[in-house]
């Protein structure tokens, strides 16, 4: 069983923080990668409001690279796969077991934070790949001159469905009310989008398809009405759930299976700390996961130092 000092369960802003920060106390954390470096900025287009890169070229991917290099450069290692199990009931050192391999820690930093929800209508996962799509970064390129729909009305929604204007011949965005979610700048820019078009009250009941999809089905709430739409793309941006499953039972959740933690990033147990979006439904930024993630990491330290 390999022995460590701190581990981190994830690599996204609030992980790769969590491992800098521990790193730089000369912790040599080991991170667990999780199934993608850098979680959901890795397929984040474009990053306008992290501060300290007023260019606004940044993207997901760059915005990565930077950070593990330099959580690298202080000494974090890090270990390209995913936590399967703990068991934190006898309190450190944790027991944490990944797909190839079983370790303990004497402290645990957990960021393996949320992903994209599914609508779970017919169709859907069917054709994942196939047309559906939860990354625009991804996917985007596939869509050039072609038609596509976004579904949701929050920030996600309306920034891959901007990007996907690169691409796509024209972006339908269909939302289920008649009022965006989204901030005040994205919803600016997209209603001013000559190639973005809306439609409110509306929800999408069916993807379908021939190997490829070719329409959805919907249903406008307010007259009933049910459609067919022509599309070659359906974008899915309905929000997130945290990954959280291989927690339950083990550390303290709320009824959406959020990680609690109180002001220091501590958990139910003592030890064990959570950051970014595994614990955090309300803010989701890239600036606060990065912060968490520097909290618990220095409250991780002073924990770990307390108990020499
Ligand atoms: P979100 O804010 O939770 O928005 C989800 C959207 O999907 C909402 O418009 C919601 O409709 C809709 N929706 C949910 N379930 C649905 C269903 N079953 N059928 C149809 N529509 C459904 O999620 P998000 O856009 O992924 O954003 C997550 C967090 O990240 C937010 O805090 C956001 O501010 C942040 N974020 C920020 C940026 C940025 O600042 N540039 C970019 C991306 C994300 P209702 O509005 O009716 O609830």
């Amino acid at each position: 069983m390999q022995k460590e000092r701190v581990i981190v369960i994830g690599s996204g802003p609030a992980g790769l923080t969590a491992a800098l920060y521990t790193a730089r106390a000369t912790l040599k954390p080991l991170v667990i990668v999780g199934n993608q470096l850098g979680g959901q900025i890795s397929i984040t287009a474009e990053v306008e409001n992290y501060p300290g890169f007023p260019e606004a070229d940044l993207t997901g991917p760059e915005l990565v690279d930077k950070m593990f290099r330099q959580a690298e450069h202080f000494g974090a290692r890090f270990e390209y796969d995913e936590v399967i199990d703990v068991d934190f009931s006898k309190g450190s050192p944790f027991y944490i077991k990944t797909n190839g391999d079983e370790f303990e820690a004497e402290a645990v930093i957990v960021t393996a934070g949320a992903s994209p929800r599914r609508l779970g209508i017919p169709g859907e996962n069917d054709f994942i790949g196939r047309g559906v799509s939860f990354c625009a970064t991804c996917d985007g390129f596939f869509f050039r001159e072609k038609e596509v729909v976004v579904v949701g009305g929050g920030d996600s929604a309306l920034e891959e469905g901007l990007f996907l204007t690169k691409f796509a011949k024209n972006v339908q965005i269909i939302h289920r009310r008649d009022e965006l979610r989204a901030g005040p700048a994205l919803k600016r820019r997209a209603l001013a989008n000559d190639k973005i078009n809306f439609t409110w009250n509306t929800v999408v009941d069916e993807v379908v398809g021939n190997g490829m999809v070719t329409a959805i089905k919907t249903t406008n709430l307010e007259t009933k009405e049910s459609a067919e739409i022509a599309t070659d793309g359906v974008f899915i941006y309905v929000g997130h759930y945290p990954n959280s499953k291989f927690l339950e039972g083990k550390l303290a959740m709320d009824e959406h299976g959020y990680v609690i933690t109180d002001e220091k990033m501590r958990t139910s147990v003592q030890g064990v700390y959570a950051a970014g979006e595994i614990q955090d439904s309300i803010f989701r930024q890239i600036a606060t996961s990065v912060g968490q993630g520097c909290a618990a990491a220095m409250q991780c330290e002073k924990w770990l130092s307390e108990r020499e």
